[in-house]
């Protein structure tokens, strides 16, 4: 029996016969798993603890017929204090709810594991706003999936979109794509093309590329508020939305 040994958190679990638990784990090495945690639900279990939502352990697993089996797990993180305070935990669930839409099982992405790990951290300590984390948990998310919006250049000219560095130069995404455009391109549309457009502010675009960019540890490491933030927050759901199509 070959044991593969796992950092991972459990994202879902699921009751299975009398005592055991499906567990679904976004690991370090393997991605997103299913596990069978045998007998995980009897008081005496070892993995009582470490087969719940939301604790993050180091697993040793074992690959069986349909799925990886738990033969053991230590807790390196209970996220106790965001379990107990029922507005911190409905936004884990939100989050947790998208990852597991959008992390397919056992494709092996790396970073998926930091950036989910850091957002409950920042969930937990509150010191940002929702729907701040959010936004850069899904844009972040998609493009470590390989679905990073084309934002740097125009899709028409191709020409870079933050080159000139001037405020008052107007940009503008195509919502069926999600692709940017500059003005100059934008003007040249007939009335209905125009309908599929929106216009993002340069503070608002500088955001989403510094996310598309950024090192997973320095994701959330800046700021926006007020206007800029709804932009950036509008832009990131237009272009959830489009991957759901
Ligand atoms: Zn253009």
């Amino acid at each position: 029996m070959k044991l593969v040994k796992v950092k991972g958190i459990v994202i879902k679990e699921v009751q299975y016969k009398e005592n055991d638990k499906i567990i679904t784990i976004m690991t370090d090495k393997l991605g997103k798993i299913s596990c069978m945690a045998k007998a995980a639900k009897k008081n005496n279990s070892p993995l009582l603890s470490t087969s719940q939502f939301l604790v993050y352990s180091e697993f040793l697993l074992y690959k069986g017929t349909n799925f990886y089996h738990v033969n053991s797990a230590e807790m390196i993180d209970s996220f106790y204090s965001l379990r107990v305070d029922y507005e911190k935990l409905n936004k884990a669930f939100e989050v947790t709810k998208i990852l597991n839409k959008l992390a397919y099982e056992e494709e092996e992405k790396t970073g998926i594991l930091s950036l989910y790990l850091n957002t409950l951290f920042i969930i937990q300590k509150m010191d940002k706003q929702f729907d701040f984390v959010r936004g850069v948990f899904i844009l972040k998310l998609l493009c470590l999936l390989g679905y990073a919006p084309n934002m740097y250049k125009c899709l028409s000219c191709n020409k870079k979109m933050l080159e000139n560095n001037k405020t008052d130069i107007k940009h503008y995404y195509d919502k069926t794509t999600n692709a940017a455009t500059c003005s100059n391109c934008y003007s040249k549309k007939n009335e209905i093309n125009k309908k599929h457009f929106s216009e993002i502010s340069e503070a608002a675009l500088y955001s989403v590329l510094y996310v598309i960019s950024s090192d997973i540890k320095k994701t959330y490491s800046f700021e926006i508020k007020g206007k800029t933030l709804n932009e950036f927050y509008n832009f990131v759901n237009d272009y959830y939305l489009s991957q759901m199509l």
